[in-house]
C-alpha cells in the first residue's frame, strides 16, 4: 500500500454516485494501491467531508456522500424529483434523517461505485443500524467487505460553532471554516475563485434538528461497528490537519 501524498490524484467526477448507474464512470482502472473500503461516521459538521478529501489525496479511493445526492436532487429541482425523492428531500431541508428504505435503495442502485477496483469512502452512510445491516448485504452482493469504520468525534458545542462558521465554494464544491480558515478575499474560494455560500442545512435551526438526528440514531451504528471489531475513534484535533494525522495513522495500521 502507497501512502505517498505525491501519488495523490483529484477525486474523480462523481457522475455515477451523484446521477446513478446509467451514467458512465471517468475512473481509469485499477490503481497500484490498495482499494480502500471505509465509513466515515460522526455528528454533521465534524469535518467528514474535509477528512475525506484529505483520505481521498492520500490513499486513493472514491468519495461518496449520500448528503450530496440529496443536495444535487434538490439542485435539479424538486419537480423532476419523484414522489418519493421529493417526500426525503422536504425532511432534509427540515434536518431530519431520509427514511432507510430510500436511502438503502439509492446506495444499492449504486453497485457499480462499491465494487469498484479503486475502493470508496462513504461519507454520510449509513445512519442508522438498519443502514448499516443493508450496507453488509449489499457489499456482500457487491463481493467485498469494510476494511474500517472510522467515527470522528465532538460535542455539540464544538459542532455548532463548526457549522456556524461552514461554507462550501459553488464551484469546486471545497469546504472551508471560516473561523479556522478564512478565504483570502472575503465570499471568494482559495482554490478555484468560485462563490462561497453557506447551505441551508447549516442555519442554526436546522443545524439543531440534524444533531437531534445524529444523537437518535448513532449509538446502534457504533456499537454494530465495535461488536466486528471495525471501529476505529478519533476525536478532531484543533485544525483539519491535526485531526488528519491521527486518521493517516489509524488508517496505516488497519
Ligand atoms: P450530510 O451532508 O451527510 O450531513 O447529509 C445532509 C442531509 O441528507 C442529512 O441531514 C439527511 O437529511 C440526508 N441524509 C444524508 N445521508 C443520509 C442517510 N444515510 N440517511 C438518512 N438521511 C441522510
Amino acid at each position: 500500500m502507497s501512502s505517498n501524498p505525491s501519488a495523490s490524484r483529484p477525486n474523480p467526477d462523481h457522475a455515477t454516485w451523484l446521477k446513478g448507474p446509467e451514467y458512465p464512470c471517468d475512473l481509469p482502472g485499477p490503481g497500484p494501491r490498495r482499494p480502500w473500503h471505509i465509513v466515515l461516521l460522526g455528528p454533521p459538521g465534524v469535518g467528514k467531508g474535509t477528512q475525506a478529501d484529505l483520505i481521498v489525496q492520500t490513499f486513493g479511493a472514491c468519495q461518496l456522500s449520500t448528503g450530496e445526492i440529496f443536495r444535487n436532487a434538490i439542485a435539479a429541482g424538486l419537480d423532476r424529483a419523484s414522489p418519493a425523492m421529493r417526500q426525503a428531500l422536504v425532511e432534509m431541508q427540515r434536518g431530519a434523517l431520509v427514511p432507510d428504505d430510500l436511502v438503502v435503495e439509492i446506495v444499492r442502485e449504486r453497485l457499480r461505485c462499491l465494487s469498484c477496483t479503486q475502493g470508496f469512502l462513504l461519507d454520510g452512510f449509513p445512519r442508522t443500524r438498519s443502514q448499516a445491516e443493508a450496507l453488509d448485504g449489499i457489499l456482500a452482493e457487491a463481493g467485498t467487505t469494510l476494511d474500517a469504520a472510522v467515527n470522528f468525534m465532538a460535542n455539540d458545542a464544538e459542532i455548532i460553532t463548526r457549522i456556524s462558521g461552514r461554507r462550501v465554494c459553488r464551484a469546486c464544491k471545497a469546504t472551508i471554516n471560516l473561523d479556522i480558515s478564512p478565504p483570502r478575499i472575503a465570499g471568494v474560494c482559495d482554490k478555484c475563485g468560485g462563490a462561497l455560500f453557506q447551505r441551508d442545512d447549516d442555519k442554526p435551526e436546522v443545524v439543531r434538528n440534524r444533531l437531534v438526528a445524529y444523537h437518535a440514531t448513532a449509538k446502534p451504528v457504533l456499537d454494530f461497528y465495535r461488536s466486528k471489531g471495525l471501529l476505529h475513534e478519533i476525536p478532531v484535533g484543533n485544525t483539519p490537519l491535526d485531526t488528519f494525522e491521527k486518521t493517516h495513522k489509524v488508517l496505516l495500521a488497519v
